[in-house]
């Protein structure tokens, strides 16, 4: 969103970008840290790469955002602004599991390496128990293809007999997706030989027995989990965020403006809850290019870009083969529909080339 202001405002505006760390991290190659295809560097590139495009980034992190006075108060001083965009995230927040060391949450740098060191102790006939400890958890399909990939690699790469077992609190697999995606991700689970264990929701997981509301035990050797996720703090405590969203930001679900503050637009997973959709990069990234075109259009008074794309496109690494999963929102966004319009496209070795070939591309694209 940064790039494209700039690009179509050129001098007529002045575009700060802050955030506490100085890397930009591409998290669905996450996954390839766990496995070790990829080491933490190869999926990061320096925020810094911005001042080439003329914006201004400011490593700092914000402590408190004061829409009434259009302030943002940070560790490296205030900022006042016309525009804020708010894009903080989902925080995953890997502590508040109730896990020992037999547990590992790929769902940063750390906990993806975690993975890996747990993983790689997997030489013999073992259990592998993969889950969401609780909603909303970034990317609703990760932890499928996380067993996935985890099957093909213990049976095809290292030939060892270990049962991969996705538990989840969904009844089926992908289920909020629709009954076309369910049954898509049934196909796969039974073609690859993942068993799925539906309706479990994970209170425990420790000495390799998780234990789940109802009193249901299962025994595993290693547990890959999506940790709990909770709102950055400067959102949930500022007047932007919604009790009832439990501390996300609350957005125009039209305009992605905040619906008392005009001049705030949210991006990304920070109002995923507003929009009562997953947390995904797709739905960022489309946002982030339509509330530059609003921006735009309000100070040059010029439509330019794109309208709101409501669509989402996951492509998946499955290790046997790449999927992609392409679902249209709008209908599901505006409350006109129970699930979004979807349609599995794959499984094809060429959509796990198009994830690596995607990861590269929006590196040299943006940064
Ligand atoms: C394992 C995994 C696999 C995934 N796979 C896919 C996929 O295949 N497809 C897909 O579309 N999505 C996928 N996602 C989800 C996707 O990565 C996120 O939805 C996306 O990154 C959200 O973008 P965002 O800008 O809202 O938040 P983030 O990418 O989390 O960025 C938030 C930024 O805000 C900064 N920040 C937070 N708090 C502060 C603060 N107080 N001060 C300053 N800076 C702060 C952070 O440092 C961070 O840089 C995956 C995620 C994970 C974890």
């Amino acid at each position: 969103m940064a790039r494209l202001l700039k690009e179509k405002l050129r001098d007529d505006v002045r575009v700060t970008v802050v955030d506490k760390k100085n890397m930009h991290l591409f998290p669905p190659s996450l996954i390839w840290v766990m496995t070790g295809e990829k080491e933490p560097d190869d999926i990061m590139a320096p925020l810094e790469g911005l001042r080439r495009h003329g914006i201004e980034f400011i490593q700092a992190e914000v402590k408190a955002i004061d829409p009434d006075n259009r302030r943002v108060d940070t560790s490296r001083g205030s900022l006042e602004y016309d525009y804020l965009v708010v894009a903080l995230g989902s925080e995953p927040r890997p502590e508040l599991m109730d896990a020992d060391d037999t547990v590992c949450a790929p769902w940063t740098v750390s906990g993806a390496l975690k993975c890996r060191e747990l993983l790689s102790r997997v030489r013999g006939k073992s259990k592998v128990l993969v889950g969401a400890w609780s909603w909303p958890y970034k990317c609703p399909p990760a932890p499928f293809e996380a067993a996935f990939i985890l099957k093909y690699l213990f049976s095809a790469v290292r030939g060892v007999p270990v049962e991969v077992t996705v538990a989840h609190f969904w009844q089926k697999p992908m289920e909020p997706f629709g009954p076309k995606m369910v049954s898509a991700f049934e196909a796969f689970l039974d073609r690859y030989g993942v068993e799925f264990r539906g309706g479990l929701r994970v209170v425990r997981a420790r000495g390799g027995v998780a234990e789940f509301e109802g009193g249901e035990k299962l025994e595993y050797d290693v547990g890959v989990f999506a940790p709990p996720h909770t709102p950055p703090k400067p959102v949930a405590e500022s007047p932007l965020a919604s009790e009832k969203l439990g501390g996300y930001m609350e957005v125009d679900k039209v305009t992605l403006r905040h619906p008392k503050y005009r001049e705030v637009f949210g991006v990304g997973d920070i109002i995923s809850p507003s929009l009562g959709i997953g947390m995904a990069g797709v739905f960022a990234h489309f946002e982030g290019e339509y509330v530059a075109t609003q921006i735009v259009d309000e100070i040059r008074g010029v439509y330019s870009g794109s309208d709101y794309n409501r669509s989402g496109i996951c492509v998946m690494d499955l290790g046997f083969v790449g999927a992609a999963v392409y679902c249209d929102f709008a209908d599901k966004i505006m409350g006109r529909s129970e699930y979004p319009d979807c349609a599995i496209l794959g499984g094809m070795k060429a959509f796990r080339v198009f994830k690596y070939a995607f990861e590269r591309l929006w590196f040299a694209r943006w940064l």
